[in-house]
């Protein structure tokens, strides 16, 4: 029976670049079989594009509180006015399977997944400063005005969290940061918590002859 996987729980201020990294992690990091990312549910509205058990499982308001009742989330919060929450069945599943679970969740969710599983390990992407954060939401162009300011506001909030963080990525540069978390994901991996199976059989062989 192998080790475990490991549950890596990555947050980050709306802007800082967290999703093309996930998405970069995903693409480029070919030697990553065993990573799976863990699809939320939510109650917001799919974004153009957007597929249902892809991106995110779209669930109406009553099915997710049934869900909350029947104990079935892992961590939940209201992000932004709307609920979002990481199936506990889905990851367990898959950590025992040995596969790394990539969480990609608010700040409120990291730290009850923190709560529950100490052994998770907890990345925080920062951007280089609040005025490169606001430069980049004004340029990408996706949100009005009124949503970046609002977006700001809370980002000022997210920030404090860094410190509870086990990892930090400052995004300057994409492929830097990409490196920086391929290097994360990697040393987890060799850890003694995930590598004591193998290690045993390989000492045993030295006993045998
Ligand atoms: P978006 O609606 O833009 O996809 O995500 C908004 C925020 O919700 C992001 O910060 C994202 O990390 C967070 N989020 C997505 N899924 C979950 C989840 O299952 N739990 C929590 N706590 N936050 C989530």
């Amino acid at each position: 029976m192998s080790n475990k996987g490991s549950l890596i729980v990555i947050s980050a201020p709306s802007g800082a670049g967290k999703s093309t990294l996930v998405r970069g992690l995903f693409e480029k990091f070919l030697e990553t079989p065993g990573l799976v990312f863990s699809v939320s549910h939510t109650t917001r509205k799919p974004r153009s594009g957007e597929q249902h058990g892809v991106d995110y499982f779209f669930t109406s308001e009553s099915e997710f509180k049934q869900m909350i009742a029947a104990g079935a989330f892992l961590e939940y919060a209201d992000v932004y006015g709307n609920w979002y929450g990481t199936s506990r069945e889905a990851v367990e599943s898959q950590l025992k399977a040995g596969r790394d679970v990539l969480l990609d969740i608010d700040v409120q969710g990291a730290m009850k997944v923190k709560q529950s599983l100490p052994e998770a390990i907890l990345i925080f992407v920062l951007p280089p400063s609040f005025r490169i954060l606001r430069e980049r939401l004004l340029k990408r162009g996706l949100d009005d005005p009124a949503v970046i300011e609002r977006r700001l506001q809370v980002a000022r909030g997210e920030v404090g969290y860094y410190c509870k963080y086990d990892y930090v990525i400052v995004n300057e540069d994409i492929e830097r940061s990409l490196f920086e978390l391929k290097s994360i994901v990697s040393a987890a991996r060799c850890a003694i918590s995930r590598r004591r199976d193998r290690a045993q059989e390989i000492v045993k062989t030295f006993q045998e002859t």
